[in-house]
């Protein structure tokens, strides 16, 4: 396994300032946060063998440098469930990649497991020029985009930080559990908050972290990222 610091190293030789989705995952893996299993194929035959030890359903998404929005040109299928739909689909992602993104250079295709729906949560970081690293928390959705509604604390990190970022956006009763819906694992929060500024600590060349969403399951059930995007520096 490689470490992470040569995960970033070796994006910035290839002259890029973003991780690839698996690299990222790989990174986040290593800081022992929760990911989704995962691994990158090159050809129908290997995404067959990864969904199989990933487990069934999994996700399929096209890995580029070029692409953003990977839903936009045909890049993602949710919910694949047997082998055949996974040799199936690495062939339809492909041909419409190469059709609505000519000439995008494309790493393989990503095959992860399939995050189950719950409530989505966002942690992000940037490095504010004056203040350093800033650790960003709030509910996904509308609760960001919407009503801005999220709470922010400089690096380092105490727990009790942590525990307050939670406690004090505006929609924190969503995640305490409100009429039927179940209390949320604050802990696993808790740990992923911690942890992102820990990364923004002892990473330098990371200007920017965005776990967007952050699938929440109820109380001891913990949490899980659905996509992560990560950017570089030279430093
Ligand atoms: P993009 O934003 O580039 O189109 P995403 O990686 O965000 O691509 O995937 C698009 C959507 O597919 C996500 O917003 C999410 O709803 C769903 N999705 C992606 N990966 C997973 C996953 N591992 N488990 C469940 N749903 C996923
Ligand atoms: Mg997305």
């Amino acid at each position: 396994m490689v470490s992470p610091k040569e995960i970033v190293v070796r994006a910035l030789e290839e002259g890029r300032n973003k991780l690839l989705e698996h690299e990222a995952y790989e990174f986040l893996k290593a800081f022992d946060l929760p990911v989704p299993r995962f691994g990158l194929a090159t050809s129908e035959d290997e995404a067959v063998k990864i969904a199989q030890r990933v487990g069934y359903p999994v996700v399929l998404k096209i890995v580029s440098p070029d692409i953003v929005h990977k839903s936009d040109v045909g890049g993602v299928k949710v919910n694949i469930a047997s082998d055949e739909e996974v040799s199936k689909w690495f062939n339809t992602i492909m041909s419409n990649v190469m059709v609505r993104a000519p000439g995008a250079r494309v790493a393989g295709i990503l095959v992860q497991e399939m995050v189950p729906q719950d409530l989505e949560v966002i942690v992000g970081s940037t490095r504010d020029p004056v203040f350093g690293p800033v650790v960003m928390f709030g509910l996904g959705g509308v609760f960001v985009e919407v009503l801005k509604d999220v709470s922010l604390r400089i690096v380092p990190l105490t727990e009790y930080d942590a525990e307050e970022m939670l406690s004090e956006i505006k929609s924190a009763r969503i995640l305490r559990g409100y009429r039927g819906t179940p209390p949320r694992d604050s802990k696993a929060l808790v740990d992923i908050i911690l942890k992102v500024g820990k990364i923004m600590e002892s990473v330098e060349e990371i200007t920017d972290i965005d776990l967007n969403p952050v699938m929440v399951f109820p109380e001891g059930k913990g949490a899980k990222i659905a996509d992560a995007r990560i950017l570089i520096r030279r430093v």
